[in-house]
Protein backbone atom coordinates (compact mmCIF):
# COMPACT_ATOMS: atom_id res chain seq x y z
CA UNK A 1 0.00 0.00 0.00
CA UNK A 2 3.37 2.56 0.93
CA UNK A 3 3.71 2.61 -3.26
CA UNK A 4 0.16 3.51 -4.15
CA UNK A 5 -0.54 6.67 -6.37
CA UNK A 6 -3.27 8.98 -5.58
CA UNK A 7 -4.30 11.41 -8.21
CA UNK A 8 -6.41 14.70 -8.07
CA UNK A 9 -8.82 12.94 -10.27
CA UNK A 10 -9.62 9.99 -11.92
CA UNK A 11 -12.00 7.38 -14.11
CA UNK A 12 -13.38 4.26 -12.91
CA UNK A 13 -13.87 2.02 -15.78
CA UNK A 14 -16.17 -1.09 -14.46
CA UNK A 15 -17.20 -4.60 -16.57
CA UNK A 16 -20.06 -3.07 -17.92
CA UNK A 17 -17.83 -0.06 -19.90
CA UNK A 18 -15.82 -2.78 -21.09
CA UNK A 19 -18.73 -5.05 -22.52
CA UNK A 20 -20.41 -2.12 -23.67
CA UNK A 21 -17.34 -1.26 -26.03
CA UNK A 22 -16.39 -4.51 -26.72
CA UNK A 23 -20.15 -5.30 -28.28
CA UNK A 24 -19.95 -1.99 -30.12
CA UNK A 25 -16.67 -2.89 -31.54
CA UNK A 26 -18.05 -6.15 -32.83
CA UNK A 27 -20.93 -3.97 -34.39
CA UNK A 28 -21.78 -2.91 -37.79
CA UNK A 29 -20.78 0.69 -36.66
CA UNK A 30 -17.37 2.43 -35.49
CA UNK A 31 -18.70 5.67 -35.93
CA UNK A 32 -22.21 7.42 -36.85
CA UNK A 33 -23.92 3.94 -35.10
CA UNK A 34 -26.77 4.21 -33.13
CA UNK A 35 -25.25 4.68 -29.67
CA UNK A 36 -24.54 7.76 -30.68
CA UNK A 37 -28.35 9.27 -30.79
CA UNK A 38 -28.94 6.87 -27.84
CA UNK A 39 -26.33 8.91 -25.61
CA UNK A 40 -27.74 11.97 -26.87
CA UNK A 41 -31.27 11.06 -25.78
CA UNK A 42 -29.99 9.97 -22.08
CA UNK A 43 -27.40 12.89 -21.70
CA UNK A 44 -30.81 15.22 -22.11
CA UNK A 45 -32.84 13.36 -19.88
CA UNK A 46 -29.84 13.39 -17.13
CA UNK A 47 -29.55 17.06 -17.22
CA UNK A 48 -33.08 18.31 -18.23
CA UNK A 49 -32.62 19.43 -21.53
CA UNK A 50 -34.49 19.26 -25.01
CA UNK A 51 -32.06 18.40 -27.32
CA UNK A 52 -28.42 16.99 -27.12
CA UNK A 53 -25.69 17.32 -29.83
CA UNK A 54 -22.43 14.46 -29.00
CA UNK A 55 -19.12 16.12 -30.47
CA UNK A 56 -15.69 15.23 -30.63
CA UNK A 57 -14.33 16.70 -27.50
CA UNK A 58 -15.09 19.57 -24.67
CA UNK A 59 -13.15 22.26 -26.85
CA UNK A 60 -15.11 21.18 -29.83
CA UNK A 61 -17.80 21.54 -27.99
CA UNK A 62 -16.57 24.78 -27.47
CA UNK A 63 -16.02 25.74 -30.78
CA UNK A 64 -19.14 25.25 -32.36
CA UNK A 65 -21.34 27.59 -29.60
CA UNK A 66 -18.92 29.98 -30.32
CA UNK A 67 -20.22 29.59 -34.32
CA UNK A 68 -23.70 28.74 -33.67
CA UNK A 69 -23.99 32.22 -31.82
CA UNK A 70 -22.32 33.88 -34.67
CA UNK A 71 -19.13 35.05 -32.95
CA UNK A 72 -17.50 37.21 -35.74
CA UNK A 73 -13.62 38.68 -35.36
CA UNK A 74 -13.97 41.72 -33.34
CA UNK A 75 -17.20 40.59 -31.12
CA UNK A 76 -16.21 41.12 -27.19
CA UNK A 77 -17.36 37.99 -25.26
CA UNK A 78 -16.96 37.96 -21.49
CA UNK A 79 -15.56 34.56 -19.45
CA UNK A 80 -13.88 34.03 -16.38
CA UNK A 81 -9.89 33.88 -16.18
CA UNK A 82 -10.18 30.68 -13.48
CA UNK A 83 -10.87 28.44 -16.00
CA UNK A 84 -9.44 25.96 -18.89
CA UNK A 85 -8.01 28.05 -21.42
CA UNK A 86 -10.44 26.50 -23.95
CA UNK A 87 -13.74 28.34 -22.41
CA UNK A 88 -11.99 31.78 -23.76
CA UNK A 89 -9.91 30.39 -26.74
CA UNK A 90 -13.36 29.10 -28.43
CA UNK A 91 -13.96 32.78 -29.00
CA UNK A 92 -10.35 33.40 -30.48
CA UNK A 93 -10.82 30.66 -32.55
CA UNK A 94 -13.86 32.59 -34.67
CA UNK A 95 -11.42 35.76 -34.66
CA UNK A 96 -13.69 37.50 -31.30
CA UNK A 97 -12.43 39.37 -28.59
CA UNK A 98 -12.19 37.59 -24.82
CA UNK A 99 -12.85 40.19 -22.03
CA UNK A 100 -11.95 38.61 -18.62
CA UNK A 101 -13.99 39.17 -15.92
CA UNK A 102 -13.02 38.38 -12.48
CA UNK A 103 -14.06 36.05 -9.45
CA UNK A 104 -15.87 36.49 -6.18
CA UNK A 105 -12.98 35.38 -4.10
CA UNK A 106 -15.60 33.18 -2.03
CA UNK A 107 -17.41 31.09 -4.68
CA UNK A 108 -14.38 30.93 -6.95
CA UNK A 109 -16.78 31.78 -9.87
CA UNK A 110 -17.36 34.75 -12.32
CA UNK A 111 -18.35 37.26 -10.57
CA UNK A 112 -21.81 39.00 -11.68
CA UNK A 113 -20.64 42.63 -10.31
CA UNK A 114 -17.43 42.52 -12.34
CA UNK A 115 -19.21 41.37 -15.28
CA UNK A 116 -21.76 44.37 -14.84
CA UNK A 117 -19.13 46.78 -14.15
CA UNK A 118 -17.33 45.83 -17.86
CA UNK A 119 -21.30 46.31 -19.39
CA UNK A 120 -21.81 49.59 -17.74
CA UNK A 121 -18.25 51.39 -18.65
CA UNK A 122 -18.82 50.21 -22.36
CA UNK A 123 -21.52 51.50 -25.09
CA UNK A 124 -24.34 49.33 -25.22
CA UNK A 125 -23.46 46.76 -27.81
CA UNK A 126 -20.14 46.35 -27.27
CA UNK A 127 -20.26 42.79 -25.77
CA UNK A 128 -22.20 39.84 -27.62
CA UNK A 129 -21.99 37.06 -24.89
CA UNK A 130 -20.50 35.52 -21.79
CA UNK A 131 -19.43 32.59 -21.10
CA UNK A 132 -19.65 31.52 -17.36
CA UNK A 133 -18.29 28.40 -15.53
CA UNK A 134 -19.44 25.90 -13.60
CA UNK A 135 -16.32 25.83 -11.52
CA UNK A 136 -15.08 23.04 -9.68
CA UNK A 137 -18.31 21.73 -10.02
CA UNK A 138 -20.29 24.96 -8.39
CA UNK A 139 -23.56 25.67 -10.28
CA UNK A 140 -23.03 29.41 -11.72
CA UNK A 141 -26.44 31.24 -10.66
CA UNK A 142 -27.67 31.79 -14.01
CA UNK A 143 -31.13 33.56 -13.48
CA UNK A 144 -29.28 36.19 -12.33
CA UNK A 145 -26.79 35.89 -15.20
CA UNK A 146 -29.69 36.16 -17.89
CA UNK A 147 -31.15 38.90 -16.14
CA UNK A 148 -28.18 40.43 -16.72
CA UNK A 149 -27.89 39.28 -20.09
CA UNK A 150 -31.26 39.93 -20.89
CA UNK A 151 -30.66 43.96 -19.93
CA UNK A 152 -27.56 43.91 -22.89
CA UNK A 153 -28.78 41.95 -25.24
CA UNK A 154 -26.28 38.82 -24.83
CA UNK A 155 -26.12 35.47 -25.19
CA UNK A 156 -25.07 32.99 -22.29
CA UNK A 157 -22.47 29.84 -23.08
CA UNK A 158 -22.37 27.84 -19.98
CA UNK A 159 -19.44 25.88 -19.67
CA UNK A 160 -20.66 22.97 -17.48
CA UNK A 161 -17.66 20.37 -18.27
CA UNK A 162 -17.42 20.14 -14.74
CA UNK A 163 -20.96 20.11 -12.96
CA UNK A 164 -22.99 17.15 -14.30
CA UNK A 165 -25.46 16.79 -12.07
CA UNK A 166 -24.59 20.13 -10.42
CA UNK A 167 -27.43 22.33 -9.79
CA UNK A 168 -28.50 25.96 -8.23
CA UNK A 169 -31.90 27.16 -6.77
CA UNK A 170 -33.26 29.83 -8.24
CA UNK A 171 -35.64 32.78 -7.00
CA UNK A 172 -38.53 30.50 -6.67
CA UNK A 173 -36.72 27.68 -5.15
CA UNK A 174 -36.59 25.18 -7.90
CA UNK A 175 -33.55 23.35 -8.59
CA UNK A 176 -31.86 24.31 -11.86
CA UNK A 177 -29.54 21.42 -13.02
CA UNK A 178 -26.31 22.38 -14.96
CA UNK A 179 -27.18 22.55 -19.32
CA UNK A 180 -30.48 22.35 -18.86
CA UNK A 181 -30.94 24.99 -20.74
CA UNK A 182 -33.02 27.08 -19.30
CA UNK A 183 -30.94 30.14 -18.83
CA UNK A 184 -28.34 29.79 -21.17
CA UNK A 185 -28.59 29.66 -24.96
CA UNK A 186 -26.09 26.11 -24.72
CA UNK A 187 -24.48 24.45 -22.59
CA UNK A 188 -21.30 21.90 -22.86
CA UNK A 189 -19.51 19.44 -20.82
CA UNK A 190 -15.96 17.20 -21.86
CA UNK A 191 -16.14 13.25 -21.23
CA UNK A 192 -12.31 13.56 -20.45
CA UNK A 193 -11.31 10.85 -18.36
CA UNK A 194 -10.65 13.23 -15.09
CA UNK A 195 -14.54 14.53 -15.50
CA UNK A 196 -17.47 12.74 -14.27
CA UNK A 197 -17.80 10.82 -17.19
CA UNK A 198 -15.44 9.65 -19.45
CA UNK A 199 -15.48 8.69 -23.20
CA UNK A 200 -11.88 8.78 -23.55
CA UNK A 201 -12.64 11.90 -26.05
CA UNK A 202 -15.59 13.15 -26.08
CA UNK A 203 -17.97 16.38 -25.54
CA UNK A 204 -21.53 17.50 -25.39
CA UNK A 205 -23.55 20.56 -26.32
CA UNK A 206 -27.18 21.13 -24.63
CA UNK A 207 -29.92 23.23 -25.65
CA UNK A 208 -33.98 23.98 -25.54
CA UNK A 209 -33.67 25.91 -29.06
CA UNK A 210 -34.54 24.08 -31.75
CA UNK A 211 -32.95 26.10 -34.61
CA UNK A 212 -29.14 26.00 -32.66
CA UNK A 213 -29.62 22.15 -32.48
CA UNK A 214 -30.23 21.91 -36.05
CA UNK A 215 -27.27 24.44 -37.07
CA UNK A 216 -24.93 22.29 -34.55
CA UNK A 217 -25.48 19.00 -36.31
CA UNK A 218 -24.65 20.62 -39.57
CA UNK A 219 -21.43 22.14 -38.17
CA UNK A 220 -20.57 19.26 -36.57
CA UNK A 221 -20.94 17.24 -40.25
CA UNK A 222 -18.54 19.78 -42.38
CA UNK A 223 -21.96 21.83 -42.73
CA UNK A 224 -23.09 19.47 -44.69
CA UNK A 225 -26.62 19.14 -45.39
CA UNK A 226 -28.87 16.20 -46.40
CA UNK A 227 -32.33 16.81 -46.47
CA UNK A 228 -34.87 17.39 -49.51
CA UNK A 229 -36.13 20.38 -48.24
CA UNK A 230 -32.90 22.71 -47.48
CA UNK A 231 -31.29 22.38 -50.58
CA UNK A 232 -29.81 25.32 -52.27
CA UNK A 233 -28.96 23.73 -55.96
CA UNK A 234 -31.95 22.40 -58.64
CA UNK A 235 -33.06 19.15 -58.76
CA UNK A 236 -31.88 19.39 -62.49
CA UNK A 237 -28.06 20.61 -61.52
CA UNK A 238 -28.54 17.87 -58.79
CA UNK A 239 -29.03 15.41 -61.35
CA UNK A 240 -32.36 14.15 -60.76
CA UNK A 241 -35.79 14.28 -62.46
CA UNK A 242 -38.57 14.60 -60.61
CA UNK A 243 -36.73 14.48 -57.05
CA UNK A 244 -33.47 15.06 -55.70
CA UNK A 245 -30.93 11.58 -56.57
CA UNK A 246 -30.55 9.57 -53.50
CA UNK A 247 -26.74 10.07 -53.64
CA UNK A 248 -27.76 14.12 -53.32
CA UNK A 249 -26.20 16.29 -50.38
CA UNK A 250 -24.93 19.83 -49.90
CA UNK A 251 -22.06 21.07 -48.08
CA UNK A 252 -23.51 24.65 -47.02
CA UNK A 253 -21.57 26.50 -44.34
CA UNK A 254 -18.10 25.70 -43.40
CA UNK A 255 -18.39 23.53 -41.07
CA UNK A 256 -15.73 20.71 -39.07
CA UNK A 257 -15.42 17.03 -38.50
CA UNK A 258 -16.39 17.07 -35.12
CA UNK A 259 -18.07 13.94 -34.55
CA UNK A 260 -17.69 11.04 -32.01
CA UNK A 261 -17.34 7.75 -32.33
CA UNK A 262 -20.37 5.47 -32.08
CA UNK A 263 -17.99 2.83 -29.17
CA UNK A 264 -16.73 6.34 -27.28
CA UNK A 265 -21.00 7.20 -26.69
CA UNK A 266 -21.37 3.25 -25.72
CA UNK A 267 -18.88 4.09 -23.15
CA UNK A 268 -19.93 7.50 -22.49
CA UNK A 269 -23.66 6.28 -21.93
CA UNK A 270 -22.65 3.28 -19.57
CA UNK A 271 -20.94 6.23 -17.34
CA UNK A 272 -24.12 8.03 -17.50
CA UNK A 273 -25.46 5.27 -15.55
CA UNK A 274 -23.25 5.52 -12.59
CA UNK A 275 -23.10 9.41 -12.73
CA UNK A 276 -25.89 10.28 -9.98
CA UNK A 277 -23.75 7.71 -7.59
CA UNK A 278 -20.94 9.19 -8.50
CA UNK A 279 -21.80 12.70 -7.52
CA UNK A 280 -23.19 11.35 -4.30
CA UNK A 281 -19.88 9.93 -3.28
CA UNK A 282 -18.13 13.43 -4.24
CA UNK A 283 -20.37 15.13 -1.83
CA UNK A 284 -19.57 12.42 0.75
CA UNK A 285 -15.63 13.34 0.33
CA UNK A 286 -16.33 16.95 0.46
CA UNK A 287 -18.28 16.59 3.45
CA UNK A 288 -15.31 14.84 5.24
CA UNK A 289 -12.68 17.20 3.81
CA UNK A 290 -14.81 20.43 5.25
CA UNK A 291 -15.24 19.05 8.20
CA UNK A 292 -11.56 18.46 8.90
CA UNK A 293 -10.31 21.46 7.58
CA UNK A 294 -13.31 24.03 8.66
CA UNK A 295 -11.39 24.65 12.11
CA UNK A 296 -7.67 24.91 10.69
CA UNK A 297 -5.49 27.92 10.79
CA UNK A 298 -3.77 26.96 7.90
CA UNK A 299 -6.50 27.13 5.62
CA UNK A 300 -7.67 30.32 4.12
CA UNK A 301 -10.57 29.03 2.18
CA UNK A 302 -11.98 25.85 0.47
CA UNK A 303 -15.03 24.85 -1.66
CA UNK A 304 -16.98 24.18 1.29
CA UNK A 305 -20.00 22.51 1.80
CA UNK A 306 -22.58 24.06 -1.20
CA UNK A 307 -26.30 22.74 -1.55
CA UNK A 308 -26.04 21.47 -5.88
CA UNK A 309 -22.01 21.43 -5.62
CA UNK A 310 -20.88 17.92 -7.89
CA UNK A 311 -17.43 18.37 -6.99
CA UNK A 312 -15.02 17.98 -10.21
CA UNK A 313 -12.83 19.81 -7.53
CA UNK A 314 -12.47 20.21 -3.60
CA UNK A 315 -10.04 23.09 -3.63
CA UNK A 316 -8.48 24.52 -0.22
CA UNK A 317 -6.77 27.97 -0.13
CA UNK A 318 -3.22 27.85 1.83
CA UNK A 319 -0.10 29.75 2.47
CA UNK A 320 2.78 27.94 1.75
CA UNK A 321 1.16 26.05 -1.51
CA UNK A 322 4.15 25.37 -3.30
CA UNK A 323 6.06 23.56 0.23
CA UNK A 324 2.11 21.47 0.58
CA UNK A 325 2.65 20.23 -3.25
CA UNK A 326 5.64 19.40 -2.93
CA UNK A 327 5.06 17.36 0.38
CA UNK A 328 2.14 15.70 -1.24
CA UNK A 329 4.09 14.50 -4.08
CA UNK A 330 6.85 13.15 -1.99
CA UNK A 331 3.72 10.95 -0.14
CA UNK A 332 2.73 9.87 -3.99
CA UNK A 333 -0.14 12.19 -3.66
CA UNK A 334 -0.64 14.22 -6.96
CA UNK A 335 -2.62 16.93 -6.03
CA UNK A 336 -3.32 19.69 -8.79
CA UNK A 337 -3.72 23.70 -9.43
CA UNK A 338 -6.96 24.82 -11.04
CA UNK A 339 -6.09 27.39 -12.93
CA UNK A 340 -3.14 29.66 -13.70
CA UNK A 341 -5.25 32.65 -14.69
CA UNK A 342 -6.44 31.91 -18.28
CA UNK A 343 -5.55 36.36 -18.60
CA UNK A 344 -1.93 35.99 -17.45
CA UNK A 345 -0.81 32.88 -20.36
CA UNK A 346 1.49 34.13 -22.80
CA UNK A 347 -0.66 33.95 -25.32
CA UNK A 348 -2.95 36.34 -23.44
CA UNK A 349 -0.46 38.54 -22.25
CA UNK A 350 0.60 39.19 -26.16
CA UNK A 351 -2.92 40.01 -26.74
CA UNK A 352 -2.43 43.22 -23.97
CA UNK A 353 -3.37 41.41 -20.53
CA UNK A 354 -1.07 41.87 -17.39
CA UNK A 355 -0.60 41.37 -13.75
CA UNK A 356 -2.54 43.09 -11.55
CA UNK A 357 -5.53 43.20 -13.92
CA UNK A 358 -7.92 40.62 -12.16
CA UNK A 359 -6.37 40.70 -8.44
CA UNK A 360 -9.02 38.36 -7.29
CA UNK A 361 -8.28 35.54 -9.64
CA UNK A 362 -4.71 36.33 -8.89
CA UNK A 363 -4.92 36.28 -5.35
CA UNK A 364 -6.88 32.90 -5.98
CA UNK A 365 -4.11 31.42 -7.72
CA UNK A 366 -1.56 31.87 -5.35
CA UNK A 367 -2.82 29.80 -2.71
CA UNK A 368 -5.33 27.13 -4.51
CA UNK A 369 -4.77 23.59 -4.49
CA UNK A 370 -7.18 21.04 -5.44
CA UNK A 371 -7.02 17.73 -3.13
CA UNK A 372 -8.02 14.16 -4.65
CA UNK A 373 -11.64 13.97 -5.27
CA UNK A 374 -12.90 10.90 -7.50
CA UNK A 375 -16.02 8.55 -6.76
CA UNK A 376 -13.15 5.38 -5.96
CA UNK A 377 -10.92 7.28 -3.91
CA UNK A 378 -11.61 5.18 -0.15
CA UNK A 379 -12.25 6.39 2.80
CA UNK A 380 -8.46 5.53 3.66
CA UNK A 381 -6.88 7.36 0.67
CA UNK A 382 -8.47 10.25 1.94
CA UNK A 383 -7.40 10.43 5.49
CA UNK A 384 -4.01 9.27 4.22
CA UNK A 385 -4.35 12.49 1.93
CA UNK A 386 -5.67 14.68 5.17
CA UNK A 387 -2.85 13.07 7.62
CA UNK A 388 -0.20 14.30 5.25
CA UNK A 389 -1.55 17.99 4.80
CA UNK A 390 -1.78 18.15 8.86
CA UNK A 391 1.53 16.72 9.26
CA UNK A 392 2.89 19.02 7.05
CA UNK A 393 1.59 22.18 8.59
CA UNK A 394 2.13 20.88 12.04
CA UNK A 395 4.54 18.90 11.91
C1 LIG B 1 -12.07 19.92 -19.73
C2 LIG B 1 -12.59 21.27 -19.94
C3 LIG B 1 -12.80 21.80 -21.23
C4 LIG B 1 -12.37 21.12 -22.48
O1 LIG B 1 -12.80 19.84 -22.64
P1 LIG B 1 -11.96 18.80 -23.54
O2 LIG B 1 -12.89 17.65 -23.68
O3 LIG B 1 -10.71 18.45 -22.78
O4 LIG B 1 -11.66 19.45 -24.84
C5 LIG B 1 -13.40 23.06 -21.33
N1 LIG B 1 -13.73 23.76 -20.24
C6 LIG B 1 -13.51 23.31 -19.01
C7 LIG B 1 -13.91 24.14 -17.83
C8 LIG B 1 -12.92 22.06 -18.82
O5 LIG B 1 -12.67 21.62 -17.58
Amino acid sequence: MENKIIPYGRQNITEDDINVVVETLKSDYLTQGPKIAEFEENFAEYVGSNYAVAVANGTAALHLCAMAMDVNPGDKVITTPITFAASANCVRYCGGEVVFGDINPTTYLLDIDSVRKLLENAPKGTYKGIIPVDFAGRAVNLEAFKQLADEYDLWIIEDACHAPGGYFKDTKGDLQLCGNGNFAELAIFSFHPVKHIAAGEGGMITTNDEKLYKKLLHLRTHGIVKNDDLYSNTIEFAGGEEQYPGWYMEMQTLGYNYRITDFQAALGNSQLQRADEGVKRRREIARNYEKVFQDKLYIKGQSGLVEGHSYHLYIIEVEDRLGLYNFLRTNNIFAQIHYIPCHLMPYYRILGWKEGDRPDSENYYKRCISLPMYPTLTDDDQQQVINCINQFYNG
